[in-house]
């Protein structure tokens, strides 16, 4: 294994014992492994926590509203057993052989009722250490400083003529000891950052109007600190004040049959709800029925379906940097790939994992996946890991600037930030509203829309995409809180998209 330590300073006894602790734990791991496996257990997966910490400050209309930190550490064991898995989890490692035991008898009890047995789909076995890439990481800088750096991301928001305005901040900070049953020992180190700025105020209707923003991330440079002073992605309190105060008084949105031009926001809730969640394949297995809803598609559509025009190319990649939903390794230990869910529009994959791909090639009678997507993810140690999206990306096209797009547009609207969702239980339909439209006419922003919606069916949505903006537009958007599984998990993830452009959308319905 690659362990990079830098050697303690004199009588630091701190780290000294620190090091021994995690030396200490996983000798303990293994060999809690060899002991279930000598039991019977098929397989066994066990995840440590060391740290999870979550940091959270928010701010309203110039005051520091709310600090919160949760530190927390634990473990979860993962045991199949006569084709059936149990899972325990617990915080103190001292209770391993306990809950290690609970999670082998519940896998025992489960497997007597199980009607097919689980199977996990062969995967490469690692011995590796993921970081994510951090220059000012998040735990060194003193609170006054994440204070001050708050209030001062909100002060252009501070008007006169708005209700409220604030925002929020958070930095996410854990260290995990994966080890399993086949070799795979990975230990990870990942920081995640998020920031949100909003202003509402009353309209010259006296409705509510809010423009909110959402950090976003580049993949090319890192998560830490240093992403609440990058002007490129901060700095946008400015350009949410105008734009609030262009809402106020701007026209409602008309109902008719336009273009519509998605900015990054929309297009990452467009992907979010209408590729990623579709595309989960336990949901097109039919598991996520009884919450969070199944699928339009069935596996006989895998490699044939038509689900967009050819400038769509989307992927579940789990290698893009800095984003919440990169791990470097899934939580079973598949190292993050690139999965390609749509080629020139039409449907090839699925967001999987391990034992997903082997129920799906049974139910489709032939081996169409040959491995696992790598996207078996968990909220945290005391959680079992499911299909979950990591990063679901839209590839970026050749169509241009965004001025390029609205140049070739001769009657459309541009649409940004969602307000509010709503979606078919199977992802077959939608109807979003968004914060601001802008109304363009032969090439040209003519004004600003207030109230302005869209709606559509996903396949002939998607199959009416025909511009794609160049990688100029391409933004790595987050998600903080995608919430999916019984019980609830919230999940963190990403998704890479350009500006894109849909013909014939019904909107201001
Ligand atoms: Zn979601």
């Amino acid at each position: 294994m690659d362990i990079v330590v830098s050697w303690p300073k004199k009588n630091d006894l701190t780290f000294i014992n620190k090091l021994y602790k995690v030396f200490s734990m996983q000798k303990l791991v293994q060999k809690e492994i060899k002991r279930l496996t000598k039991l019977g257990a098929s397989y066994v997966d066990i995840r440590v926590h060391l740290k999870d910490i979550s940091e959270t400050l928010s701010s309203s209309d110039g005051l520091l509203e709310h600090y919160q930190i949760e530190k927390r550490f634990g473990f979860g064991v993962r045991v199949l057993y006569n084709g059936a898995f149990g899972f325990c989890s617990m915080e103190d490692i001292k209770h391993l052989e306990q809950a290690s035991n609970l999670a082998l008898n519940q896998a025992r009890n489960s497997s007597q009722f199980i009607q097919t047995p689980i199977e996990l789909i062969k995967k490469q076995n690692h011995q590796a250490t993921y970081t994510t890439p951090t220059e000012n990481h998040p735990e060194k800088v003193p609170l006054k400083d994440k204070i001050s750096k708050l209030l001062s991301l909100a002060s252009p928001l501070a008007d006169k003529k708005f209700l409220h305005y604030g925002n929020k901040i958070g930095f996410y900070d854990r260290e995990i000891y994966y080890a399993d049953s086949e070799g795979s020992e990975l230990t990870k180190s990942i920081v995640d950052v998020e920031a949100h700025l909003y202003a509402n105020a009353l309209d010259i209707d006296g409705l509510l109007q809010e423009r909110t923003y959402n950090l976003y991330q580049n993949p090319n440079t890192s998560v830490g600190f240093e992403n609440l002073s990058n002007n490129q992605q901060i700095n946008h309190g400015e350009r949410l004040n105008k734009e609030l105060h262009e809402l106020l008084k701007a026209p409602l949105c008309e109902k008719e049959v336009c273009d519509v031009i998605l900015l990054n926001e929309m297009m990452a809730l467009q992907t979010h709800e209408t590729i990623g969640h579709a595309l989960e394949l336990d949901r097109i297995l039919g598991y996520e029925l009884s919450f969070a809803g199944g699928s339009h598609v069935a596996l006989s559509d895998l490699g044939k379906l038509k689900f967009g025009s050819e400038k769509l190319n989307s992927f579940a990649d789990g290698t893009t940097q800095c984003s919440p939903g990169t791990n470097g390794f899934d939580d079973e230990g598949v190292k993050g790939k690139q999965v390609q869910l749509i080629k020139d529009g039409i449907l090839q994959n699925t967001i999987s994992s391990r034992q997903s791909v082997i129920e799906a090639n049974q139910k489709m009678n032939q081996n169409y996946f040959i491995e696992s997507g790598g996207a078996c993810r968990a909220q945290s140690y005391n959680k079992l890991p499911i299909d979950r999206m990591n990063n679901i990306n839209v590839a970026y096209g050749a169509d241009g600037s965004l001025q390029d797009i609205i140049k070739n547009t001769k009657n459309g609207i541009i649409l940004e930030s969602p307000k509010s969702w709503s979606i078919g239980s199977n992802r077959e339909n939608f109807h979003f509203a968004c914060e601001i439209g802008f109304k363009v006419i032969d090439g040209e922003i003519t004004n600003t829309v207030r109230n302005s919606t869209y709606r559509g069916d996903s396949l002939p949505f998607w199959n009416s995409l025909d511009q794609v903006g160049s990688e100029e537009t391409w933004q790595l958007q987050q998600v903080f809180y995608c919430g999916k599984g019984q019980p609830n998990q919230i999940m963190r993830l990403g998704h890479g998209v350009p500006v894109c452009r849909f013909s014939n959308v019904e909107i201001g319905y």
